[in-house]
């Protein structure tokens, strides 16, 4: 009954269920139940002409009509009716529909009037507005709380207004006579004290009351997120006892010697726990597939190199992924110096290696000469083959999709090789990686599939980076400044925005503010390096080199330098339009300073002209440097599905729950997911026959879980 699509429902017909499909998605009967209203209005309030605000929201008023007028104005007219009440007169107005609406409206009867006011030379008025006649509407008065629909103008254009939709829904409890099938269990319904299914559904389109609302609203939350972390959580278990991990058993030579004699650092708390639950992890007997969370600059490589020589000890190899030819080169070279009292093998593998040397790399690897690879893209093409891949990390996991992850997992050892019936390969242990903080709420219903570990400790001694905003027109302090600090021998990055659409313009500001540096900062005094996208990778590699061994004083780049290049000498870096850039850009930018002892600087540089968010995001930098702080914010400004990119955004589609808003019905969800995965993980106990179904259901028609496969 409720997949019947909504074209045989009466009132709809077949233009308005196209319309309907088109703008709001709504294909079925249980789609339009699940349009939920963004809001309600008090309609038992109402307010009298000279109670009106400047800027109120919408209005309800009774009054009389007492003329009408036609005014000319730049294109047609408008028609203006004099509408008053025992306190004053305002105006309603209409722009479209005149005829009409001329002919139905009646003077000097008593009517309720409802819309939003506009002020204008000391006169209200309301464009459009909901009316009827005061009898009436006290004859047909169902709630008192109208829902206000979800809408695009498109419908509204097409007549489908807000009161379309009401009498629609209406229409489709008349049909259904306002039953449906309750789709949690009695435990949980009886634990929470929830409203049933029926009840909840009838309260959130034709709210009887506040708190019947409230509950309905609690119901179809909690409801919406208990699904989505039992899909998750189900998924993990069946990972878990599925699929079969190598088991490191041991932590040998290469660990031991490292961790004893080698270590350049006390590890912090948080890096020596995030450790331990790695370790777990590679002992035991189910594949390891975790998230490493930790802010820019709080030490994953030295997590990932340890992680990777366990694998070592254990006679495998293990693979380093990164997002840029940059990135790799670094890690390349970290991984070089840690390693280099180490007797290991380590190759870079990126889109500018050259046949020989891949040819090297791919028999070296073949035949277990090699132990650790690192490198772009690269090492997911097909010839380059492990002997036996025991882990791989990914670093910079927000910047590779789904599909790469699982194409490392392919990597993984064969059974055996003298095996004829070709086995599918055991696959390696996966850590992914990011500085991309992820607030927890998001990470829980996101990555419910990952284990997650977090590094939240930076490393002892680090000043927090002073970060200021400063206008163009200021630009010449900012320069005596940037002199200062390299007079002190400190080095400086000064970066420009390159974003798709606008490359050209981009490219040319770039350019621009180069020369204008150049000439600010002249050679020989000064030395200057500059990177950006259209450079060879050779050329890049040779600049940013120069900026590594301190050979350039100044670092002008486009985002290549984003993520994760690390140059502690560097202390202040400068974000050129800075209102460009997304908050978490503008963090991930400034971690690239702050990285030594010194006091170090970020300063953001923007034109006068600002929009709110962009005042928001500015005053959110200058305030904290805490990762997980600002990606909250990023999370309101932007909404979840930007933040996480396509792939995953389908679980973020919520139709009624919030992740921010609505974080504790989130926890009590989950945790009510898992209480009943622990009792029953087949859910085939009597008890939980209607989760069952409901999530087959769900599993059926839904489109929330094909992020997932
Ligand atoms: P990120 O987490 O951003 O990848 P890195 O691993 O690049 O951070 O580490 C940033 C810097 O901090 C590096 O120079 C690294 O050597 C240093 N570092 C990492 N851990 C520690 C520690 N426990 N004590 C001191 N310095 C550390
Ligand atoms: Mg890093």
């Amino acid at each position: 009954m409720l997949q019947t699509p909504i074209d045989y429902l009466k009132g709809v017909g077949p233009n308005r269920a196209d319309l309907l499909r088109k703008e709001l998605g709504i294909h079925t009967y249980q789609d339009l139940i699940n349009l939920f209203p963004n809001r309600y209005l008090d309609r038992t309030q109402y307010y009298k002409i000279n109670q009106l605000q400047r800027n109120s929201t919408e209005v309800q008023i009774v009054g009389e009509i007492i003329s009408l007028k036609e005014v000319a104005q730049k294109r047609g007219k408008r028609l203006v009716a004099i509408f008053k009440d025992e306190t004053g007169t305002m105006e309603l107005v209409w722009f479209r529909g005149q005829k009409w609406i001329r002919e139905s409206l009646k003077l000097k009867k008593p009517y309720v009037v409802f819309g939003k006011t506009n002020w204008f030379n000391g006169v209200f008025s309301m464009p459009h507005p909901d009316m009827e006649f005061l009898e009436e509407h006290e004859k047909n008065l169902r709630s008192a709380m109208q829902p206000i629909y979800p809408s695009t103008e498109k419908l509204t254009n097409k007549g489908i207004t807000n009161r379309v939709i009401n009498k629609i829904m209406q229409q489709l409890f008349i049909e259904t006579k306002g039953r449906f099938q309750e789709s949690l269990s009695e435990n949980i319904i009886s634990e929470l004290k929830l409203i049933s299914k029926s009840e909840a559904v009838f309260n959130i389109h034709f709210p009887k009351n506040q708190e019947l609302l409230a509950r309905a609203q609690f119901r179809l939350k909690f409801e919406e997120l208990f699904y989505i972390q039992l899909q998750l959580i189900l998924k993990n278990l069946i990972h878990k006892s599925k699929i079969k991990g190598l088991p490191f058993k041991f932590v040998g030579d290469n660990f031991n010697t490292f961790y004893n004699e080698h270590l350049p650092f006390e590890l912090t708390n948080a890096q020596k726990r995030v450790l331990k639950e790695i370790r777990q992890d590679l002992g035991s007997k189910a594949q390891m597939n975790r998230l490493l969370q930790g802010d820019v600059g709080s030490g994953k490589t030295i997590v990932a190199f340890m992680s990777m020589l366990i694998a070592l000890d254990n006679g495998f190899q293990a693979c380093l992924m990164a997002p840029t030819e940059i990135l790799s080169v670094q890690h390349y070279n970290s991984l070089l110096e840690l390693s280099n009292k180490l007797n290991i093998r380590i190759k870079l593998l990126t889109g500018s290696s050259n046949t020989s040397e891949r040819k090297e790399i791919h028999k070296l690897l073949e035949n277990g000469e090699l132990d650790i690879l690192i490198g772009t893209h690269a090492l997911l093409e097909d010839k380059v083959k492990f002997k036996n891949l025991g882990l791989a990390i990914i670093d910079e996991q927000h910047r590779f999709g789904v599909e790469q992850r699982s194409r490392l997992w392919k990597k993984g050892p064969s059974k055996s090789s003298h095996d004829e019936t070709k086995k599918a390969p055991t696959p390696p242990h996966i850590l992914v990686m990011t500085a991309t903080p992820i607030p927890r709420t998001l990470a829980m219903s996101v990555y419910g599939d990952l284990d997650i570990s977090v590094i939240d400790e930076l490393p002892p001694g680090r000043q927090a980076i002073k970060t200021v905003h400063r206008f163009d027109k200021n630009r010449l302090n900012v320069f005596r400044f940037i002199r200062d600090e390299i007079e002190k021998g400190r080095q400086v990055y000064i970066v420009y925005p390159l974003i798709q659409e606008s490359e050209k313009m981009d490219y040319k500001d770039l350019m621009d503010g180069y020369e204008s540096i150049v000439r600010d900062f002249p050679m020989p005094k000064y030395q200057i390096s500059i990177v950006h996208g259209k450079m060879k990778p050779a050329d890049k590699d040779y600049e940013m080199q120069r900026f590594i061994k301190g050979e350039t004083n100044i670092m002008v780049a486009t985002t290549v330098i984003e993520v994760g290049v690390n140059v502690p000498n560097a202390s202040v870096m400068v974000i050129e339009s800075a209102e460009r850039f997304g908050l978490s850009q503008l963090h991930q930018l400034r971690g690239r300073v702050g990285r030594g002892a010194e006091q170090s600087y970020c300063i953001l540089m923007t034109s006068h002209k600002l929009s709110n968010d962009s005042k928001v995001r500015l005053e959110t930098m200058t305030r904290t440097n805490d990762g997980f702080e600002i990606a909250e914010v990023d999370l309101r400004l932007r909404g979840p599905g930007d933040i996480m990119g396509t792939q995953q955004s389908g679980v973020l589609n919520l139709k009624i729950a919030d992740l921010i808003k609505d974080k504790d019905i989130l926890q009590s969800a989950r945790y009510y997911a898992k209480k009943v995965l622990s009792i029953d993980p087949t859910l085939m106990a009597p008890e939980y026959k209607t989760i069952l179904h409901t999530y087959q259901q769900l599993s059926k028609y839904k489109n929330i879980w094909n992020y997932i496969s």
